[in-house]
C-alpha cells in the first residue's frame, strides 16, 4: 500500500485528491495547519472524514516538516498548502511569500534531509504566467507574474525545478489553470457568484457585489485536475506540465449562465456610473458591480495548452465550461434550499 502525505488537505484540491488516492488504495495522510476553523466540511461532503488520517504540518515550520517525514514516511508528497487567494496576497504579500514561497523551500529541504527518493509533486499557478502576450500559455510561455500571489508561487515553482535539476529528485510541477467544483471557497469569483445567487434565490441576501467582470479565466473541473497531479508522479521521469482545459470564458459569461439556472433574467443597466444588474422578472437590482473590487494589477486573460500532457500522460479534462457553472450552481441551490427552510445560512 502506498503512503501519501498532502498538504492543504482541507482546501478544495486536498479534499478532492485526498478521495481519489483512497479509490487507488493509498493511505492518506493529510497535513492540517491547525487553523482552528471547523474547515473539516469538504472532507465530510466527500464521506472521507474518516478515513484521511490527519497530522499538524505547517509550511511556516521548518523542524515540524523534518518531524512529520521522519513520522509517516509517504512514498509521495503533494504540496497544495498555501494562501491561494490572489486578492488577499495585495493585503499580506509577506505572509503569502512565507507560505508559498519560503514554505517550499522548507519542505524540498526536510525531503532531502529526510528522504530524498520520495515523489514530490508542486502546486504550481497559471497565475505565474500574468501578463502574457501570447493567446495560449504553455511549458515554454514566458512568465511575468502580476500579483505577490503570482510571484510567490513562481519562486515555490522554479525551486522544485532546482531540486529536480541540482539533486536527481522526483519533483513536479503542475501549472495548473482555474479549477473549481462545488468545494472551492467562497472568496474566489465562481463560488461567490454560485453562493450568492442561491442566497438571492431563498431570500437570504439582497444582491451580489463583484469586481471585473470583463476577465477572462481557463475554468477546469477541480476533480479531473487532481487525476492529472497523481498521473504526473506516475510518469518514468518527473517533469512540469500545464494543466487546462484551453477554453476561456469571461467572470460575466459565468454570471450570466448560472443566473439563467437559478431562474433569473439579468438586464444590464448603468446607475450613476455603475454597472447594475436587474433581475427582469422581479424588477430588482441583484448585482452591483464596484471599483473597490477591483485588483490593484489584473490578469486579464488565461488560457493554457495542455497538449503536453496529454500527450506523454494521456490526460484530458472531460467537464465543459457549461456542465460546470451547471455543477456549482445546482449545489448551492440545493444547500441553500435547505438552510431557507432553517433560514439560516449555509
Ligand atoms: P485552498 O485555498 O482551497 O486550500 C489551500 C490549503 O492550504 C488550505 O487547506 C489551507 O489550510 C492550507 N494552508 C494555508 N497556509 C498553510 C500553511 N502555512 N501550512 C499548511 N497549510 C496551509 O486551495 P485549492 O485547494 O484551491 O488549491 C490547491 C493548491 O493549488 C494551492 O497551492 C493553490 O495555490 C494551487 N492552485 C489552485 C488553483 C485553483 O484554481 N484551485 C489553480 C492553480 C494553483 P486551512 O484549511 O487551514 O486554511
Ligand atoms: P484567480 O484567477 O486565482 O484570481 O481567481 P478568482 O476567482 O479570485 O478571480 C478570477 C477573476 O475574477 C479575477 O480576474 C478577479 O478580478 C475577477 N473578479 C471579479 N469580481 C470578483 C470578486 O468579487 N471576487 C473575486 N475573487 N474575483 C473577482
Amino acid at each position: 500500500m502506498k503512503r501519501a502525505l498532502i498538504t492543504g488537505i482541507r482546501g478544495q484540491d486536498g479534499a478532492y485528491l485526498a478521495s481519489f488516492l483512497l479509490e487507488k488504495g493509498y493511505e492518506v495522510i493529510g497535513a492540517d495547519r491547525r487553523n482552528g476553523a471547523d474547515s473539516n466540511w469538504r472532507l465530510k461532503e466527500l464521506g472521507i472524514d474518516k478515513d484521511v488520517k490527519t497530522i499538524y504540518m505547517d509550511l511556516l515550520e521548518l523542524t515540524n516538516i523534518i518531524r512529520v517525514l521522519e513520522k509517516t514516511k509517504p512514498d509521495e508528497i503533494y504540496n497544495l498548502a498555501a494562501q491561494s487567494y490572489v486578492a488577499v496576497s495585495f493585503e499580506q504579500p509577506i505572509f503569502t511569500s512565507e507560505v508559498n514561497a519560503i514554505g517550499v523551500a522548507r519542505l524540498l529541504e526536510a525531503v532531502r534531509l529526510v528522504n530524498p527518493r520520495l515523489k514530490f509533486y508542486q502546486a504550481s499557478s497559471s497565475e505565474m504566467f500574468g501578463q502574457t502576450k501570447t493567446v495560449y500559455q504553455d511549458e515554454n510561455t514566458p512568465f511575468y507574474p502580476k500579483s505577490p500571489y503570482g510571484i510567490s508561487k513562481l519562486f515555490g515553482h522554479w525551486t522544485t525545478v532546482n531540486y529536480r535539476e541540482a539533486y536527481d529528485m522526483f519533483a513536479c510541477c503542475g501549472i495548473c489553470f482555474n479549477h473549481e467544483s462545488p468545494l472551492r471557497g467562497l472568496e474566489f469569483v465562481t463560488r461567490k457568484i454560485t453562493y450568492s445567487l442561491a442566497e438571492i434565490k431563498y431570500g437570504l441576501r439582497e444582491r451580489l457585489i463583484l469586481g471585473n467582470l470583463e476577465a477572462k479565466r481557463d475554468w477546469g473541473y477541480a476533480p479531473e485536475y487532481v487525476e492529472a497531479m497523481w498521473l504526473m508522479l506516475q510518469a518514468g521521469r518527473a517533469d512540469d506540465y500545464v494543466v487546462a482545459t484551453g477554453e476561456t470564458h469571461s467572470v460575466k459569461e459565468f454570471l450570466e449562465i448560472a443566473a439563467e439556472i437559478a431562474d433569473f433574467k439579468i438586464k444590464w443597466a448603468k446607475r450613476k456610473n455603475m454597472l447594475i444588474g436587474i433581475d427582469e422578472k422581479k424588477g430588482k437590482a441583484i448585482i452591483k458591480v464596484a471599483d473597490e473590487l477591483r485588483r490593484p494589477a489584473e490578469v486579464s486573460e488565461l488560457r493554457g495548452n495542455a497538449q503536453k500532457i496529454k500527450k506523454i500522460l494521456g490526460w484530458q479534462p472531460q467537464v465543459k465550461f457549461e456542465e460546470l457553472v451547471g455543477k456549482m450552481m445546482q449545489a448551492d441551490l440545493r444547500r441553500l434550499k435547505n438552510a431557507a427552510r432553517k433560514r439560516k445560512t449555509y
